[in-house]
């Protein structure tokens, strides 16, 4: 059986960092850098991130980004950048903006430089697009040629962002190990289309461990608007360790059961990373894990104010009929909870969603 992994070429993090990205432009290379970013970044740090480019003398286009991810939107940035003289792509922002930049290089053909201002999910680092339509509508996955070349987090931008979507990052990041714990164990084959490698575990395993050690330090660290090192190691683990984690170790029933979720309109308000939170611990409760595991899990999203009940999720746990369409939707055809080592029913998921609020009292 193939193993593989994926990662970006380069990972990059530290303070003041989105000063210089023409240094990492140079790397890559030579006529001209094209900028997609956020407009309320381009707004704050437009003299940090030109000055990068103008004290090296290099030719740089700030383009700001329209809001969507869309095929319409990525053509119309492609022909944009063809009448400048760029051969670097480098996305601005947070998760659609930098998606958008990937597809941007993927269908112009050039390297990407991603630089993530929030950390709320795992996003940054994988080889993978999503596309809405214009009206924000999931259109499909986009799977790119590679990996972002060169990934830079600057960590005194993300400290600046509201700590909510830090806590939500780490949510995401919680899945992570446990779902590649189960694609391990049942051999199933990640995005990187082979099945987990050692590294990959690893990786996901150090993901958790620094989450319980750090999150909560780094939670408080932000509730002040100060970093520290706990915020750097929250970073890191929410960003790339959990990004080759989920890429290349896989996913299974958290994420499946996190899709489930969204049918209910009710848990539309909710970032991603807060239902995968949820879907971890029924997860756990499906595969009959340790008590002791499901607690420790449990007392940490307590700690940092992740949902552990339906009730925060906004669903009614009495309202049966709404709980087993979760359900259904999370065993759909192709979602990863058939990733698991065991046969999945919907039923089986009913019952570990109520199990998991349960517990998560
Ligand atoms: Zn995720």
């Amino acid at each position: 059986m193939k193993q593989a992994i994926f990662s970006p070429s380069k990972y990059i993090q530290g303070r003041g960092e989105i000063g210089n990205l023409g240094d990492y432009f140079a790397v890559l290379g030579s006529r001209g850098a094209y900028l997609i970013v956020d407009p309320f970044i381009l707004s704050v740090y437009e003299k940090e991130i030109s000055s990068g480019f103008r004290e090296r003398s290099i030719s740089f286009t700030l383009q700001k980004f329209n809001g969507e991810c869309s095929k319409n939107e990525v053509d119309r940035i492609v022909q944009a950048m063809k009448e400048k003289s760029a051969d670097v792509v480098i996305g601005i922002g947070g998760g659609k903006t930098l998606d958008t930049a990937k597809a941007v290089g993927f269908f112009a053909e050039l390297p990407v430089v991603i630089v993530p201002t929030i950390a709320s999910t795992d996003a940054p680092c994988s080889a993978l697009s999503v596309l809405y339509t214009d009206e924000g509508q999931f259109d499909r996955y986009l799977m790119l040629k590679s990996n972002p070349n060169i990934v830079v987090v600057d960590i005194d931008v993300v400290a600046k962002a509201p700590e909510r979507l830090l806590v939500a990052g780490m949510g995401d990041a919680l899945s992570t190990y446990y779902e590649a714990r189960a694609c391990h164990r049942s051999g199933a084959l990640s995005m990187a289309g082979g099945t987990s490698t050692i590294a990959a575990l690893t990786i996901a395993r150090a993901c958790r461990d620094v989450l319980f050690a750090d999150g909560l330090k780094a939670k408080l660290a932000l509730e002040n608007k100060a970093s520290s090192k706990a915020v750097e190691n929250i970073v890191e683990a929410n960003t790339y360790l959990s990004g080759i984690g989920f890429e290349s170790g896989g996913l299974a029933a958290a994420h499946a059961i996190h899709n489930g979720l969204t049918v209910l309109e009710e848990t539309h308000h909710l970032y991603h990373g807060e239902k995968v939170a949820f879907g971890t611990l029924a997860q756990l409760a499906l595969e009959n894990a340790e008590l002791a595991e499901i607690q420790e899990t449990i007392d940490f999203c307590k700690s940092i104010g992740l949902p552990t009940t339906l009730k925060q999720l906004g669903v009614d746990r009495t309202d049966h009929d709404k709980i087993r369409k979760v359900a259904e939707a999370s065993c759909a055809d192709g979602e990863t909870i058939h990733n698991m080592p065991f046969q999945v029913t919907p039923e089986d998921v009913f019952s570990a969603i109520l199990v998991a609020d349960r517990l998560g009292e």
